[in-house]
Protein backbone atom coordinates (compact mmCIF):
# COMPACT_ATOMS: atom_id res chain seq x y z
CA UNK A 1 0.00 0.00 0.00
CA UNK A 2 1.31 3.57 -1.05
CA UNK A 3 0.53 6.96 0.90
CA UNK A 4 -1.42 7.23 -2.17
CA UNK A 5 -3.56 4.66 -1.16
CA UNK A 6 -4.11 6.17 2.62
CA UNK A 7 -4.50 9.61 2.78
CA UNK A 8 -3.66 10.93 6.06
CA UNK A 9 -6.52 13.13 7.18
CA UNK A 10 -7.41 15.34 9.67
CA UNK A 11 -10.29 16.87 10.47
CA UNK A 12 -11.32 19.92 12.80
CA UNK A 13 -15.03 19.38 13.11
CA UNK A 14 -16.05 23.25 14.42
CA UNK A 15 -18.95 24.54 16.14
CA UNK A 16 -19.21 26.94 13.77
CA UNK A 17 -16.74 26.03 11.03
CA UNK A 18 -15.17 22.67 9.65
CA UNK A 19 -11.94 22.05 8.23
CA UNK A 20 -10.62 19.40 6.56
CA UNK A 21 -6.42 18.30 5.86
CA UNK A 22 -4.31 15.84 4.88
CA UNK A 23 -0.51 15.38 4.46
CA UNK A 24 1.12 15.89 1.38
CA UNK A 25 3.74 13.74 -0.38
CA UNK A 26 6.41 15.09 1.26
CA UNK A 27 4.58 14.27 4.67
CA UNK A 28 3.48 18.59 5.32
CA UNK A 29 -0.29 19.07 6.30
CA UNK A 30 -1.91 21.28 3.18
CA UNK A 31 -5.91 22.16 4.22
CA UNK A 32 -8.33 20.94 1.45
CA UNK A 33 -10.83 23.60 -0.18
CA UNK A 34 -14.35 22.76 -0.43
CA UNK A 35 -16.71 21.93 -3.44
CA UNK A 36 -17.02 25.75 -3.16
CA UNK A 37 -13.18 26.58 -2.94
CA UNK A 38 -13.20 27.72 0.40
CA UNK A 39 -10.85 26.76 3.21
CA UNK A 40 -13.33 26.31 5.91
CA UNK A 41 -17.20 24.65 5.74
CA UNK A 42 -19.62 26.75 7.92
CA UNK A 43 -20.60 24.28 10.23
CA UNK A 44 -24.38 24.52 9.19
CA UNK A 45 -27.09 22.19 8.18
CA UNK A 46 -30.24 23.20 5.94
CA UNK A 47 -32.90 20.16 6.38
CA UNK A 48 -35.21 20.36 3.56
CA UNK A 49 -37.05 17.12 3.62
CA UNK A 50 -34.91 14.75 1.92
CA UNK A 51 -32.87 17.66 0.94
CA UNK A 52 -29.83 18.35 3.32
CA UNK A 53 -27.31 21.30 2.52
CA UNK A 54 -24.18 21.64 4.17
CA UNK A 55 -22.03 24.84 4.60
CA UNK A 56 -22.34 28.17 3.17
CA UNK A 57 -26.01 27.80 1.37
CA UNK A 58 -27.07 26.87 4.77
CA UNK A 59 -25.64 29.50 6.21
CA UNK A 60 -27.60 31.72 3.75
CA UNK A 61 -30.40 30.12 4.77
CA UNK A 62 -30.72 31.09 8.27
CA UNK A 63 -31.08 34.51 7.05
CA UNK A 64 -34.40 33.41 5.40
CA UNK A 65 -35.71 30.21 6.80
CA UNK A 66 -34.11 29.69 10.17
CA UNK A 67 -36.47 27.03 10.88
CA UNK A 68 -34.79 25.11 8.89
CA UNK A 69 -31.12 25.36 9.36
CA UNK A 70 -29.28 23.94 12.28
CA UNK A 71 -26.14 25.25 13.60
CA UNK A 72 -24.04 25.36 16.67
CA UNK A 73 -24.80 21.52 17.02
CA UNK A 74 -21.52 20.43 18.73
CA UNK A 75 -22.81 22.72 22.01
CA UNK A 76 -25.40 20.14 22.09
CA UNK A 77 -22.89 17.27 21.11
CA UNK A 78 -23.87 14.62 23.84
CA UNK A 79 -27.34 16.06 24.52
CA UNK A 80 -29.88 12.87 23.32
CA UNK A 81 -31.37 15.58 20.95
CA UNK A 82 -30.58 19.17 19.06
CA UNK A 83 -32.66 21.92 20.90
CA UNK A 84 -34.19 23.08 18.49
CA UNK A 85 -36.93 20.98 16.45
CA UNK A 86 -36.57 21.15 12.11
CA UNK A 87 -39.55 20.68 10.03
CA UNK A 88 -41.04 19.22 12.87
CA UNK A 89 -38.40 16.36 13.44
CA UNK A 90 -35.85 16.08 16.47
CA UNK A 91 -32.40 15.61 15.50
CA UNK A 92 -29.51 13.64 17.45
CA UNK A 93 -26.51 16.32 17.22
CA UNK A 94 -24.32 13.72 16.05
CA UNK A 95 -26.41 13.12 13.61
CA UNK A 96 -26.13 16.73 12.64
CA UNK A 97 -22.28 16.37 13.02
CA UNK A 98 -22.19 13.64 10.40
CA UNK A 99 -24.01 15.50 7.63
CA UNK A 100 -21.32 17.74 8.32
CA UNK A 101 -18.40 15.29 8.07
CA UNK A 102 -20.12 13.49 5.18
CA UNK A 103 -19.59 16.76 3.08
CA UNK A 104 -16.20 17.30 4.11
CA UNK A 105 -15.52 13.63 3.12
CA UNK A 106 -17.55 14.00 -0.11
CA UNK A 107 -15.57 17.51 -1.07
CA UNK A 108 -12.07 15.66 -0.15
CA UNK A 109 -12.85 12.62 -2.16
CA UNK A 110 -13.40 14.23 -5.27
CA UNK A 111 -9.38 15.33 -4.71
CA UNK A 112 -7.65 12.48 -2.89
CA UNK A 113 -10.35 9.74 -4.15
CA UNK A 114 -12.12 7.39 -1.37
CA UNK A 115 -10.73 7.47 1.93
CA UNK A 116 -11.78 6.35 4.91
CA UNK A 117 -9.24 6.81 7.75
CA UNK A 118 -9.22 9.90 9.75
CA UNK A 119 -8.56 11.78 12.64
CA UNK A 120 -11.29 14.05 14.42
CA UNK A 121 -10.96 16.88 17.05
CA UNK A 122 -12.39 17.93 20.47
CA UNK A 123 -12.19 20.63 22.86
CA UNK A 124 -9.95 19.46 25.31
CA UNK A 125 -12.97 19.64 27.72
CA UNK A 126 -15.25 17.68 26.28
CA UNK A 127 -16.14 14.68 28.51
CA UNK A 128 -16.40 11.05 27.48
CA UNK A 129 -20.05 11.31 26.17
CA UNK A 130 -19.44 14.28 23.99
CA UNK A 131 -16.17 12.34 22.73
CA UNK A 132 -18.22 9.13 22.14
CA UNK A 133 -21.44 11.48 20.02
CA UNK A 134 -17.94 12.81 18.27
CA UNK A 135 -16.61 9.58 16.90
CA UNK A 136 -20.11 8.07 16.22
CA UNK A 137 -20.64 11.53 13.74
CA UNK A 138 -17.80 10.04 11.85
CA UNK A 139 -18.83 6.76 11.60
CA UNK A 140 -22.06 7.80 10.32
CA UNK A 141 -20.61 9.81 7.66
CA UNK A 142 -18.37 6.68 6.57
CA UNK A 143 -15.29 7.24 8.60
CA UNK A 144 -12.96 4.96 10.44
CA UNK A 145 -12.24 6.97 13.02
CA UNK A 146 -8.54 6.18 14.24
CA UNK A 147 -8.44 8.41 17.21
CA UNK A 148 -10.68 11.78 18.22
CA UNK A 149 -7.93 13.79 19.67
CA UNK A 150 -7.47 17.36 21.72
CA UNK A 151 -8.11 20.40 19.81
CA UNK A 152 -4.83 22.23 22.07
CA UNK A 153 -2.53 19.39 21.77
CA UNK A 154 -3.48 18.90 17.56
CA UNK A 155 -2.21 22.61 17.44
CA UNK A 156 0.30 22.41 19.60
CA UNK A 157 1.48 19.20 17.36
CA UNK A 158 1.11 21.62 14.26
CA UNK A 159 3.57 24.54 16.06
CA UNK A 160 6.03 22.05 16.59
CA UNK A 161 5.91 20.72 13.00
CA UNK A 162 6.32 24.12 11.82
CA UNK A 163 9.19 24.95 13.54
CA UNK A 164 10.79 21.95 13.41
CA UNK A 165 10.56 20.32 16.58
CA UNK A 166 9.59 16.67 15.34
CA UNK A 167 12.75 16.79 13.70
CA UNK A 168 15.95 14.70 15.48
CA UNK A 169 18.25 18.07 16.16
CA UNK A 170 15.52 19.76 18.13
CA UNK A 171 14.71 17.47 20.74
CA UNK A 172 17.10 18.50 23.69
CA UNK A 173 15.47 22.24 24.49
CA UNK A 174 11.73 21.91 26.23
CA UNK A 175 8.99 24.08 25.48
CA UNK A 176 6.27 25.40 27.49
CA UNK A 177 3.64 26.89 25.88
CA UNK A 178 0.20 27.51 26.98
CA UNK A 179 -2.65 26.93 23.70
CA UNK A 180 -5.59 29.87 23.99
CA UNK A 181 -8.21 28.61 21.76
CA UNK A 182 -11.28 30.85 21.30
CA UNK A 183 -13.53 29.43 18.63
CA UNK A 184 -17.42 30.17 17.55
CA UNK A 185 -18.77 28.17 20.19
CA UNK A 186 -16.15 27.15 22.85
CA UNK A 187 -13.46 28.14 24.65
CA UNK A 188 -10.30 26.06 25.65
CA UNK A 189 -6.94 26.79 26.67
CA UNK A 190 -4.29 24.19 27.31
CA UNK A 191 -0.91 24.29 29.29
CA UNK A 192 1.69 21.98 27.38
CA UNK A 193 5.06 21.02 27.44
CA UNK A 194 7.08 19.91 23.91
CA UNK A 195 10.23 18.01 25.18
CA UNK A 196 11.62 17.41 21.39
CA UNK A 197 9.19 15.27 19.70
CA UNK A 198 6.88 14.24 22.92
CA UNK A 199 3.75 16.55 23.70
CA UNK A 200 3.10 16.25 27.31
CA UNK A 201 -0.48 18.09 28.46
CA UNK A 202 0.03 19.86 31.60
CA UNK A 203 -3.27 20.78 32.55
CA UNK A 204 -6.16 21.63 30.82
CA UNK A 205 -9.80 24.00 31.31
CA UNK A 206 -12.38 25.64 29.45
CA UNK A 207 -15.98 27.06 28.80
CA UNK A 208 -18.01 24.74 26.37
CA UNK A 209 -20.61 27.41 26.39
CA UNK A 210 -18.17 30.27 25.14
CA UNK A 211 -17.12 31.61 21.78
CA UNK A 212 -17.19 34.26 19.10
CA UNK A 213 -21.33 33.33 19.35
CA UNK A 214 -21.43 35.62 22.92
CA UNK A 215 -19.60 38.40 20.87
CA UNK A 216 -22.09 38.00 18.34
CA UNK A 217 -25.17 38.57 20.33
CA UNK A 218 -23.38 41.26 22.07
CA UNK A 219 -23.23 42.77 19.12
CA UNK A 220 -26.60 42.46 18.31
CA UNK A 221 -27.84 43.97 21.29
CA UNK A 222 -25.86 46.84 20.61
CA UNK A 223 -27.24 47.15 17.78
CA UNK A 224 -31.20 46.39 18.52
CA UNK A 225 -30.91 48.63 21.88
CA UNK A 226 -29.45 51.31 19.35
CA UNK A 227 -32.32 50.64 16.77
CA UNK A 228 -35.00 50.60 19.53
CA UNK A 229 -33.84 53.79 20.59
CA UNK A 230 -34.86 55.22 17.58
CA UNK A 231 -37.64 53.10 16.29
CA UNK A 232 -39.57 51.97 19.34
CA UNK A 233 -39.58 48.70 17.95
CA UNK A 234 -37.19 45.50 18.74
CA UNK A 235 -35.46 43.65 15.44
CA UNK A 236 -34.80 40.51 17.41
CA UNK A 237 -38.42 39.94 17.98
CA UNK A 238 -38.61 38.61 14.59
CA UNK A 239 -36.67 34.99 14.01
CA UNK A 240 -36.09 35.77 10.23
CA UNK A 241 -34.73 39.63 10.91
CA UNK A 242 -33.15 38.51 13.98
CA UNK A 243 -31.06 35.55 11.67
CA UNK A 244 -30.10 38.32 9.19
CA UNK A 245 -29.44 40.88 11.96
CA UNK A 246 -26.99 38.42 13.27
CA UNK A 247 -25.30 37.49 9.83
CA UNK A 248 -24.36 41.36 9.82
CA UNK A 249 -23.12 41.82 13.02
CA UNK A 250 -20.98 38.54 12.77
CA UNK A 251 -19.42 40.43 9.46
CA UNK A 252 -19.31 44.08 11.65
CA UNK A 253 -17.27 41.86 14.27
CA UNK A 254 -14.84 40.88 12.06
CA UNK A 255 -14.31 43.99 10.48
CA UNK A 256 -13.73 45.62 14.09
CA UNK A 257 -11.03 43.37 13.95
CA UNK A 258 -9.02 45.66 11.56
CA UNK A 259 -10.76 48.62 12.01
CA UNK A 260 -11.97 51.15 14.39
CA UNK A 261 -15.69 50.87 13.36
CA UNK A 262 -18.11 49.08 12.06
CA UNK A 263 -21.92 49.89 10.20
CA UNK A 264 -24.65 47.22 10.67
CA UNK A 265 -27.28 47.92 7.93
CA UNK A 266 -30.74 46.65 10.32
CA UNK A 267 -34.39 46.68 8.27
CA UNK A 268 -37.98 46.18 10.54
CA UNK A 269 -41.10 46.88 10.73
CA UNK A 270 -40.35 49.44 7.58
CA UNK A 271 -37.82 51.64 9.56
CA UNK A 272 -34.53 51.40 7.67
CA UNK A 273 -31.11 52.18 10.22
CA UNK A 274 -27.35 51.65 9.81
CA UNK A 275 -26.09 51.70 12.99
CA UNK A 276 -22.25 52.38 13.70
CA UNK A 277 -20.57 50.68 16.41
CA UNK A 278 -17.30 51.78 17.54
CA UNK A 279 -14.73 49.45 18.45
CA UNK A 280 -14.53 50.76 21.67
CA UNK A 281 -17.68 50.25 22.22
CA UNK A 282 -17.45 46.55 21.46
CA UNK A 283 -14.86 46.07 23.54
CA UNK A 284 -16.37 47.30 26.65
CA UNK A 285 -19.54 45.58 25.81
CA UNK A 286 -17.49 41.52 26.05
CA UNK A 287 -15.29 42.71 28.39
CA UNK A 288 -16.74 40.26 30.92
CA UNK A 289 -16.23 37.35 28.49
CA UNK A 290 -12.89 38.38 27.76
CA UNK A 291 -12.41 38.36 31.20
CA UNK A 292 -14.05 34.86 32.07
CA UNK A 293 -10.83 33.59 29.35
CA UNK A 294 -8.42 35.22 31.40
CA UNK A 295 -9.49 33.59 34.49
CA UNK A 296 -9.32 30.04 32.67
CA UNK A 297 -6.19 30.40 31.76
CA UNK A 298 -5.08 31.53 35.28
CA UNK A 299 -6.70 28.43 36.85
CA UNK A 300 -5.22 26.52 33.84
CA UNK A 301 -1.43 27.46 34.83
CA UNK A 302 -2.27 26.74 38.31
CA UNK A 303 -3.12 23.37 37.64
CA UNK A 304 -0.13 23.11 35.71
CA UNK A 305 1.67 24.36 39.38
CA UNK A 306 3.42 27.31 36.72
CA UNK A 307 4.30 30.93 36.79
CA UNK A 308 3.71 33.18 33.63
CA UNK A 309 7.33 33.53 33.45
CA UNK A 310 7.86 29.29 33.07
CA UNK A 311 5.96 30.02 29.80
CA UNK A 312 8.00 30.29 26.34
CA UNK A 313 4.74 30.87 24.19
CA UNK A 314 1.13 31.59 24.02
CA UNK A 315 -0.31 30.12 20.56
CA UNK A 316 -3.53 31.37 19.61
CA UNK A 317 -5.75 29.55 17.89
CA UNK A 318 -9.59 29.67 16.93
CA UNK A 319 -11.20 32.29 14.53
CA UNK A 320 -11.87 34.71 17.53
CA UNK A 321 -8.54 35.31 18.50
CA UNK A 322 -7.97 37.43 15.25
CA UNK A 323 -9.70 40.34 17.84
CA UNK A 324 -7.42 42.91 18.91
CA UNK A 325 -8.64 42.78 22.46
CA UNK A 326 -7.73 39.16 22.52
CA UNK A 327 -4.24 39.87 21.83
CA UNK A 328 -4.02 43.04 24.00
CA UNK A 329 -5.05 40.47 26.79
CA UNK A 330 -2.75 37.91 26.71
CA UNK A 331 0.02 39.78 25.96
CA UNK A 332 -0.64 41.87 28.80
CA UNK A 333 -1.48 38.94 31.29
CA UNK A 334 1.21 36.76 29.83
CA UNK A 335 4.02 39.55 29.75
CA UNK A 336 5.19 38.45 26.10
CA UNK A 337 3.59 38.47 22.42
CA UNK A 338 1.52 35.60 21.82
CA UNK A 339 2.53 33.26 18.74
CA UNK A 340 0.56 33.15 15.52
CA UNK A 341 3.28 31.40 13.96
CA UNK A 342 0.29 28.79 12.02
CA UNK A 343 -2.74 30.20 10.69
CA UNK A 344 -5.11 30.55 13.94
CA UNK A 345 -8.14 28.52 11.87
CA UNK A 346 -6.04 25.71 10.31
CA UNK A 347 -3.51 24.89 13.42
CA UNK A 348 -6.02 22.35 14.60
CA UNK A 349 -6.74 20.30 11.46
CA UNK A 350 -3.06 20.30 10.40
CA UNK A 351 -1.83 18.87 13.91
CA UNK A 352 -4.81 16.26 13.40
CA UNK A 353 -3.73 15.52 9.93
CA UNK A 354 -0.04 15.12 11.28
CA UNK A 355 -1.81 12.73 14.24
CA UNK A 356 -3.38 10.67 11.28
CA UNK A 357 -0.16 10.41 9.56
CA UNK A 358 1.46 9.02 12.33
CA UNK A 359 -1.36 6.30 12.92
CA UNK A 360 -0.88 5.27 9.46
CA UNK A 361 2.61 4.99 9.62
CA UNK A 362 2.56 2.58 13.35
CA UNK A 363 -0.24 0.42 11.35
CA UNK A 364 2.71 -0.26 8.93
CA UNK A 365 5.12 -0.97 11.82
CA UNK A 366 7.12 2.53 11.37
CA UNK A 367 8.31 4.25 14.39
CA UNK A 368 6.18 7.60 15.66
CA UNK A 369 7.51 10.66 14.85
CA UNK A 370 6.13 12.46 17.94
CA UNK A 371 4.23 11.42 21.03
CA UNK A 372 1.44 12.96 23.11
CA UNK A 373 0.72 12.46 26.56
CA UNK A 374 -2.72 13.36 27.92
CA UNK A 375 -4.23 14.57 31.25
CA UNK A 376 -8.03 13.57 32.13
CA UNK A 377 -9.65 16.92 31.38
CA UNK A 378 -12.75 16.01 34.50
CA UNK A 379 -12.29 13.54 37.49
CA UNK A 380 -13.23 10.13 37.42
CA UNK A 381 -15.06 8.68 40.35
CA UNK A 382 -17.29 5.87 41.89
CA UNK A 383 -20.88 6.73 42.91
CA UNK A 384 -20.62 5.22 47.03
CA UNK A 385 -22.65 5.96 50.48
CA UNK A 386 -20.85 8.54 52.20
CA UNK A 387 -20.48 7.22 55.85
CA UNK A 388 -21.30 10.25 57.35
CA UNK A 389 -24.37 12.25 55.65
CA UNK A 390 -25.07 8.04 54.60
CA UNK A 391 -25.89 10.17 51.24
CA UNK A 392 -24.68 8.99 48.00
CA UNK A 393 -21.88 10.83 46.64
CA UNK A 394 -19.41 10.84 44.00
CA UNK A 395 -15.93 9.19 45.29
CA UNK A 396 -13.57 11.04 43.06
CA UNK A 397 -10.76 8.09 41.90
CA UNK A 398 -8.61 9.81 39.41
CA UNK A 399 -8.46 13.80 39.64
CA UNK A 400 -8.87 15.94 36.95
CA UNK A 401 -5.52 16.92 35.10
CA UNK A 402 -3.77 13.73 36.19
CA UNK A 403 -1.27 12.45 33.36
CA UNK A 404 -3.08 9.12 31.43
CA UNK A 405 -2.69 6.35 31.56
CA UNK A 406 -2.84 6.18 35.03
CA UNK A 407 -4.61 3.12 37.61
CA UNK A 408 -5.63 3.57 40.52
CA UNK A 409 -6.96 1.81 43.64
CA UNK A 410 -9.39 2.72 46.99
CA UNK A 411 -11.43 0.74 49.13
CA UNK A 412 -14.82 0.68 49.35
CA UNK A 413 -17.14 -1.34 51.76
CA UNK A 414 -20.17 -3.14 50.57
CA UNK A 415 -23.42 -1.83 52.12
CA UNK A 416 -24.44 -5.30 53.97
CA UNK A 417 -21.93 -7.81 54.88
CA UNK A 418 -22.06 -11.12 52.83
CA UNK A 419 -23.56 -8.75 49.35
CA UNK A 420 -23.43 -11.07 46.50
CA UNK A 421 -23.43 -8.22 43.89
CA UNK A 422 -22.88 -4.84 43.25
CA UNK A 423 -23.47 -2.12 40.85
CA UNK A 424 -19.93 0.05 40.34
CA UNK A 425 -21.47 3.38 38.87
CA UNK A 426 -18.51 4.85 37.28
CA UNK A 427 -18.94 8.81 37.01
CA UNK A 428 -16.97 11.52 35.12
CA UNK A 429 -17.12 15.05 36.86
CA UNK A 430 -16.39 17.56 39.74
CA UNK A 431 -19.70 17.68 41.00
CA UNK A 432 -19.86 15.33 44.83
P1 LIG B 1 -14.85 26.84 15.75
O1 LIG B 1 -13.64 25.97 15.75
O2 LIG B 1 -15.49 26.96 17.10
O3 LIG B 1 -15.84 26.53 14.70
P2 LIG B 1 -13.24 28.88 14.49
O4 LIG B 1 -11.90 28.72 15.06
O5 LIG B 1 -13.46 28.50 13.07
O6 LIG B 1 -14.35 28.29 15.43
O7 LIG B 1 -13.65 30.40 14.68
C1 LIG B 1 -14.90 30.84 14.30
C2 LIG B 1 -15.19 32.10 15.06
O8 LIG B 1 -14.18 33.06 14.78
C3 LIG B 1 -16.51 32.71 14.66
O9 LIG B 1 -17.21 33.14 15.82
C4 LIG B 1 -16.09 33.89 13.82
O10 LIG B 1 -17.04 34.94 13.89
C5 LIG B 1 -14.80 34.28 14.47
N1 LIG B 1 -13.91 35.02 13.58
C6 LIG B 1 -13.36 34.62 12.43
N2 LIG B 1 -12.62 35.59 11.89
C7 LIG B 1 -12.69 36.65 12.73
C8 LIG B 1 -12.13 37.97 12.74
N3 LIG B 1 -11.38 38.40 11.77
N4 LIG B 1 -12.44 38.77 13.80
C9 LIG B 1 -13.21 38.34 14.82
N5 LIG B 1 -13.76 37.12 14.86
C10 LIG B 1 -13.51 36.29 13.83
MG1 LIG C 1 -12.00 25.27 16.62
Amino acid sequence: MNTEATPAVGIDLGTTFSMLARLDDKGRPITLVNAEGERSTPSVVRFDNEDVVVGREALKAMATEPVKVADCSKRDMGNRVYHKVINGKQYPPEVIGAFILNKLRLDATAQTGPFTKVVITVPAYFDEVRRKATQDAGYMAGFEVLDIINEPTSAAIAFGFHHGFTSEEKTDRSHRVMVYDLGGGTFDVTVMEIRGSNYITLATDGDVQLGGYDWDQRLVDLVADAFIRQHFSDPREDPVTAGRLWRECEDAKRTLSTRPKASVPCDYHGFSSRIEIQREQFEEATQDLLDRTRFTMTQALKAAGLQWTDLDRVLLTGGSTRMPMVRAMVRQIAGKEPDTSVAADEAVAHGAALRAGLLIDKSRGKAPAFQIRNVNSHSLGVVGIDPSTKRRRNGILIPRNTPIPVTTKRNFKTHKPNQRSILVEVVEGENP
